[in-house]
């Protein structure tokens, strides 16, 4: 087998984890991200020259790949958390990625009418 280790890659992706972990609080719930945020409340960084959603590269680092067919759920409902695991930052099916926010938006619109009732 030829396995050539190309160094310079390898430097660029620590470097990159560096970069990535030195913006995250650990806090015992949710790891939240204190880097740039989108308008919609999203983490938002880059990564060896591609551009990610931060709460993603924690999968990225352990080598997943951003697809449509597998997206990232925010089960902690905290959009700057970008820890991975089944509380927090989870793959989920579109499908049942659509109907988890169905029932949230559900949720959220219950609870404004017992507070103005
Ligand atoms: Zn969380
Ligand atoms: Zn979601």
């Amino acid at each position: 087998m030829n396995m050539k280790i190309n160094l310079r890659s390898i430097e660029r992706m620590a470097e990159g984890q560096v970069r990535f972990w030195i913006l995250v609080e650990i806090t015992p719930s949710c790891w939240i991200w204190h880097g740039t945020v989108d308008g919609n409340g999203y983490g938002v960084t880059s990564y060896t020259g591609g551009h990610y959603q931060a709460h993603q590269l924690p999968y990225v680092f352990g080598g997943w790949t951003p697809k449509r067919t597998m997206p990232l759920h925010h089960v902690c409902l905290n959009r700057r958390c970008v820890r991975p695991h089944s509380e927090h930052v989870f793959p989920v099916t579109p499908s049942g990625h659509s109907s988890i926010h169905a029932r949230i938006r559900r949720d959220t619109k219950r609870k404004e009418w017992f507070k103005d009732g």
